[in-house]
């Protein structure tokens, strides 16, 4: 469903922060990348977002090359660690607005949006602003903007790095229940080894741009394929 086929990313010429980078994620999984900071996971995905091209190699979506399709027609959503939801707006314009960017008709609009809301079980909240939501709500409502868009692959960064450890650890219960329900692919970027191995269908370990261990989370756990895999995932745990 995606494929990153040999790709490689420098910024601005300089060395590479993603050095050879080959993955298969198919459809429907929940794939996480894994690894301390600096490793290359978000230039990763900011390349299948489309607000990066990879400096060699291609990036496959349903089979198609996809680095030079803009952002905004690729079908994808993306949830990020700051929810940048508009202050101005109620939880509700927060979500039509983007589809009204689009030119879609309210009738339309209007579905979409009561549809997202109640993903997330956020429907009663659709008048309030973004102030008068807590910090599990915002980000619930960001997760909401994402879904609005139908989209068929969701790609999170970091979406709970703000939140305190319960509630992290509820969203993570919410989101993979979601995930489970919808259907969707999603590919989800963390330095948390412990919301890694709980959400995960498979999980790329990241070091110094590259991956250095692909596998389920048990996998993982009992049979590191390097010292690296093993010092990371024995951390915390
Ligand atoms: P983090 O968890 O801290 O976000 P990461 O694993 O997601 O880390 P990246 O953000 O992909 O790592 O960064 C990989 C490397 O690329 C880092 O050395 C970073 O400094 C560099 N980098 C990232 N974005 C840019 C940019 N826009 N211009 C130049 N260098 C960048």
């Amino acid at each position: 469903f995606v494929v990153f086929d040999h790709v490689q990313k420098s910024y601005d010429g300089q060395s590479l922060v993603v050095k050879d980078l080959n993955l298969t994620i198919g459809k429907g999984e929940f794939l996480t990348m894994l690894g301390p900071s600096g490793s290359g996971k978000t230039t990763c995905l900011m390349m299948l977002a489309g607000f990066e091209t990879a400096t060699h190699g291609e990036i496959r979506l349903n089979g198609r090359n996809i680095n030079d399709v803009p952002p905004h027609k690729r079908g994808i959503g993306m949830v990020f660690q700051s929810y940048a939801l508009f202050p101005h707006m109620t939880v509700g314009e927060n979500l039509s607005f983007p589809l009204e960017v689009r030119g879609m008709d309210s009738a339309e609009r209007n579905t979409r949006v009561a549809r997202a809301l109640d993903m997330v079980q956020m429907s009663k909240f659709a008048a309030r602003r973004p102030a008068q939501l807590s910090g599990g709500q915002q980000q619930r409502i960001a997760l909401a903007r994402a879904l609005v868009f139908d989209p068929e692959l969701v790609l999170m960064d970091e979406p709970l790095g703000a939140l305190d450890k319960q509630l992290r650890e509820h969203m993570q219960f919410e989101i993979k229940a979601l995930h489970d329900r919808l259907g969707i692919t999603v590919v989800y970027v963390t330095h948390d080894q412990g919301e890694a191995l709980t959400m995960s269908d498979r999980i790329a370990v990241f070091n110094d741009g590259r991956i250095q261990q692909l596998a389920p989370p048990p996998v993982l756990y009992e049979k590191p394929e390097n010292s690296f895999v093993a010092g990371f995932i024995g951390e915390n745990n």
